[in-house]
């Protein structure tokens, strides 16, 4: 019924030098794809095994140029003001539900803190995140007890 929008890959030349073989091989040998913009078949800058070659460190290139825009992303994220207060509720609201669920973060940062047990030390041995979890629980227990709660 309706005609194809892909029209059939045609070129005004049939050989292209690819730049980094340096070898002039058949268009076929090139990946080809469909220019909105200039509304007609484009060619690859590279053959396939060349391109196959070029794509990953390409792909690590673009990670790492990437990865600085998200530092910096996350850098205007926290100088902005707006963000600013929203950021200080989200880690009240998440320093609370540790602390009431007792988590593994909660628990090495008490014995970081009040204990001069390094992170690193808990992290290694967890039993001493577990001993001390176990005795908050016991403790918060026994205040719940005296104050007339269950
Ligand atoms: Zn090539």
């Amino acid at each position: 019924m309706g005609q194809s929008t892909r029209l059939p890959a045609v070129f005004s030349f049939t050989h292209k030098v690819c730049p980094i073989c340096k070898e002039n091989k058949k268009v076929e040998e090139y990946p080809t794809y469909f220019s909105k913009a200039r509304n007609k078949h484009r060619i690859g800058n590279y053959c396939k095994p060349c391109g196959r070659k070029e794509a990953k460190p390409r792909a690590i290139k673009n990670y790492q140029e990437n990865q600085e825009k998200r530092k910096q992303y996350a850098k205007d994220y926290r100088a902005n003001p707006d963000n600013k207060e929203k950021r200080r509720k989200l880690e009240i609201h998440f320093k609370k539900k540790y602390r009431e669920e007792l988590q593994d973060c909660y628990v090495r940062d008490v014995l970081a803190t009040r204990y001069d047990i390094p992170t690193e030390v808990s992290r290694e041995i967890p039993e001493i995140v577990e001993t001390k979890r176990l005795q908050i629980k016991i403790r918060r227990k026994l205040k719940n007890l005296k104050n007339g709660k269950k």
